[in-house]
């Protein structure tokens, strides 16, 4: 039995989980995969209030600690499941269900594919999602960025210390992402940019071998011999386990506005799961506190 349950150890919900703990909550955490969520794979974040510079995993490493050190308990196991029983909520993980008096959902985003064939079959085979991650094993190459946010602009950049060559592939001719970066971007001799233009078909059956481009205006088509391909076209929710239960946007985000609250009382959404406008790490950070300290009943 938990006063509160939070659902995913991103930065949302180890915020949470801090505020909550602090509060003299018992709060346990729920994390399907690694703690970190999608920051921990930043190489650099320099535009969180009171930090000049940090890494993603140094700021996630800093916050698990913080969150347990007041108490938290973080389980590495999926909520398969929430069902409300009167008030108290129900989260099933595995075999067990565990009972609770708030639930928080900091389910984060998942990476959006670009939805080619073989994408699947080549991912970790010459297709990442994670620059960082995965950058090294591209040492020495030719590969390509696909995206034009700032996680693309900034994987450009990563790779561009890594491989031989680096192609940024961006479907309009603007970046949605900082004319800081893409000037930075600019200066440097082994990226070049592709724009107006997608990518249409990858190449190679066991092994990325290539991919086709195709430009958007001119409808001229190209082949780039390229070992890897680094999809950043920006995150989507994964919340549909949850869509009997809480109401979901056209777009599948936790219908909950900056309050928090869902519509169902005792069920908090924090972070990048929920309709929001903003998807900054410290509007993540400050929507846990938000929502642990209504689950708390420490707000109106
Ligand atoms: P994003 O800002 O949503 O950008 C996604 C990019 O992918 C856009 O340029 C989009 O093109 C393109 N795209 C989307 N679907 C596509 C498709 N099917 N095919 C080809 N291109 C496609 O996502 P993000 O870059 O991951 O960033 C997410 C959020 O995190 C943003 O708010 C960003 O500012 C923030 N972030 C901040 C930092 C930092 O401050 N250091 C670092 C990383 C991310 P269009 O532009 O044409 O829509």
């Amino acid at each position: 039995m938990y006063d509160i349950i939070v659902v995913g150890a991103g930065t949302a919900g180890l915020s949470a989980a801090v505020y909550g703990a602090r509060a003299g909550k018992r709060v346990l955490v729920l994390e399907q995969k690694n703690a970190g969520g999608q920051i921990v794979n930043s190489p650099e974040i320099d535009n969180y209030p009171g930090i000049k510079h940090i890494s993603g995993f140094e700021f996630i490493q800093g916050l698990q600690e913080q969150a347990e050190e007041a108490g938290a308990q973080i389980r590495y196991a999926p909520a398969e499941a929430i069902r409300c029983e009167g008030e108290k909520k129900l989260v099933r993980c595995g075999a067990e269900e565990l009972s609770c008096d708030s639930i928080i959902l900091a389910t984060g985003m998942v990476y959006r594919k670009l939805g080619l064939d073989q994408e699947e079959q080549l991912t970790g085979k010459g297709v990442s999602y994670c620059a960082v991650c995965d950058g090294a094993f591209f040492r020495g190459k030719d590969t390509a960025v696909v995206g034009g946010g700032n996680t693309a602009l900034e994987d450009a950049l990563y790779l561009s210390e890594v491989c031989r060559k680096v192609w940024l592939i961006h479907r309009r001719d603007r970046f949605r992402g900082e004319n800081a970066m893409v000037n930075k971007l600019l200066q440097l001799k082994n990226v070049e940019f592709v724009l107006d233009s997608v990518v249409t078909e990858l190449r190679g059956k066991e092994q990325l071998s290539g991919i086709i481009v195709k430009n958007r205006i001119l409808g001229i088509v190209s082949e780039l011999s390229v070992s890897g391909v680094f999809v950043a076209v920006g995150q989507m929710p994964e919340n549909e386990r949850f869509r009997d239960v809480v109401e979901l946007d056209s777009n599948g985000y936790i219908k909950a506005d900056e309050s928090c609250h869902t519509s169902v009382p005792g069920i908090y959404a924090a972070g990048d799961c929920r309709t929001k406008q903003v998807h900054q790490l410290v509007t993540a950070a400050a929507d846990g506190a938000v929502a642990a300290l209504a689950a708390c009943g420490q707000t109106e």
